[in-house]
Formats: structure tokens, sequence, C-alpha cells
């Protein structure tokens, strides 16, 4: 048997070209990560509805609200399990309103009114059975988020797929707002050999890749904070100009890459962690 069935509903660059898939099983479907805006959770929803199954199970790759934000329109006044990392989890339930006050205002009524939070938590390394899937989990801590995940969906076809969140953008700006890029390294690092024989990752972002996809993250990662270092000179925040210069750095590194806003997004908060790293506190 070949891959299973999978649809992708992607996002325009205004909802951050967010990915969420839909696997068609015997009896239903199930949806790996939920969007963002609620046009496109609208538009994720009737590609849902046009598949003609029920929605058996919604699963949630980290915590980051492009990734969670759809749940409630999805499943409604259904009864479905919507799985998350314990980790993931937790910090959905931190961040959730936060992040409404802080985007509400730049996205108007497009930013979903409720969250509806993972209700069926899930142990690292533990399985689901979906009819002939099984789906299971690792579960990463922090690195793009505050709390990463990945799932691995096999079935009786050759080699397992992948859904590997934001562990790897694919050709696109990443999100480094949250601050964890040493760690988001040490996962990548050890992913590389975790996740060697992977035919197929599916990213958060971007198109379907192979495990190289991880080496791209990691270079990308290791030169953003190798010029935010040197822009920054020990400072924990870096200035308007040498924003710029990061963004033109950035830019000239990844070429025609959506997400060009990210650059400057995450700037100071990976300053003040470089600031941390040399300057640590308490010791
Ligand atoms: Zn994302």
């Amino acid at each position: 048997m070949g891959l299973p069935t999978i649809y992708t509903y992607r996002a325009a660059e205004v909802g951050l070209n967010v990915n969420s898939y839909l696997i068609e099983t015997a009896s239903g479907v199930v949806v790996l990560d939920t969007n963002l805006l609620v046009s496109d959770i609208a538009a994720l929803r009737a590609r849902l509805d046009a598949l003609k199954k029920p929605l058996v199970a919604v699963f949630v790759t980290h915590a980051h609200p492009d990734h969670f934000n759809g749940i409630l329109d999805l499943v409604r006044d259904r009864e479905v399990p919507v799985y998350a990392g314990r980790g993931v989890a937790e910090v959905i339930e931190e961040i959730a309103d936060a992040k409404r006050r802080q985007w509400s205002p730049t996205y108007g009524a497009e930013w979903p009114a409720e969250t509806y939070y993972p209700n069926t938590l899930l142990s690292d390394g533990e399985s689901v059975t979906i009819d002939d899937l099984s789906v299971s989990i690792r579960e990463l801590g922090p690195g793009e988020s505050h709390a990463d995940s990945y799932y691995v969906v096999s079935g009786d076809w050759a080699h397992p797929v992948l859904f590997i969140g934001d562990l790897a953008f694919q050709r696109t700006h990443p999100y480094t707002a949250d601050g964890h890029t040493s760690a988001w390294l040490d996962t990548l690092d050890a992913l590389a050999s975790e996740l060697a024989d992977m035919a197929v990752l599916y990213p958060g972002h971007g198109d379907p890749a192979g495990p190289a996809d991880l080496d791209d993250q990691r270079r990308y990662l290791l030169y953003y904070r190798e010029v935010v270092r040197r822009l920054a000179d020990g400072q924990a925040s870096l200035t308007d100009a040498a924003k710029t210069q990061l963004e033109q750095a950035m830019r000239a590194f990844l070429p025609n890459a959506p997400l060009t806003w990210m650059i400057g997004l995450g700037a100071d908060a990976v300053a003040a962690e470089l600031a941390a790293e040399t300057n640590p506190p308490n010791r």
C-alpha cells in the first residue's frame, strides 16, 4: 500500500502560510494542526466537510496559535478527542489569552474569540490507534515554541510519515521570538540521527521535505544567531538600524522566502537570549 491520503490546507501569507493536514482513514478524518485566522479556519472546515467523513481526532504539534486557534470551530459541539503532548497543552493554557490580547489589534475579528483547549493529553512516546493508523508523539520541550513535539504516523505502508510542526520551516523565515534558539539547535542536533531514515517530513510552514530540512533550519538559526550577536554587541536588544541590517542579511541568506517580518520580530528575543548566555544570571 502507498502513503496515506493526506490533504493540505495552507493559509495565505497573511495567515502565515500555515499548513493544516487532513488524513483520511477508513471511518473518518484526522486533522493535524488547525490554522490561525477565522477565514482560514472556515476554509479548513469546508475542506473537512467536503470529505464527507466525520472528524475523528485533532492533533496539535506545538504551543502556537497558528496551530491551535482553529480547534473550536472544527470540533464545535462534537465530542472529538483533541490530542496534544502534556507540555504542549500546558503552555497553550498559559499563553492563549495573552496571545489574543497581543494580536487582536492586528487581526481584529480574524482572531478567534475563544480557545478550545486540547482535551486528551499524551505523554512522550504514547501512541493512539485510529482505524489502521498509529499516531505516536515525541515531546521535545522548548525550541521554536515554549513546547514543541512531533507526530509519527504509521500504517501498512513502507515508511512512517512525520508531522514536525515548526521544528523546521521549509524555505520560510522562521519565528524565533520565543527566544529558545539554543534549545532549538540542540533539538535539531538530536533529531538529525533520530529521524535520518524518515522518508517524508510534513512541516507547519512550507512543502513536505526530507530530513535535510532539519539541516537547513539548523544552518539558518546558526547564521541568525551570529548576525544578531555581532549587531547586538552584548546588549539584550537591537536598534532599529541593526534590525534593518539583520533583515537584509537574512533575506540574502534565504532569498525569495516568505514571512520576512519574522526576521525583525524575533531579533530582541534572540539578542536577550545571547546576552543571557554570555552573562548567565545567578552564577
Ligand atoms: Zn507555525
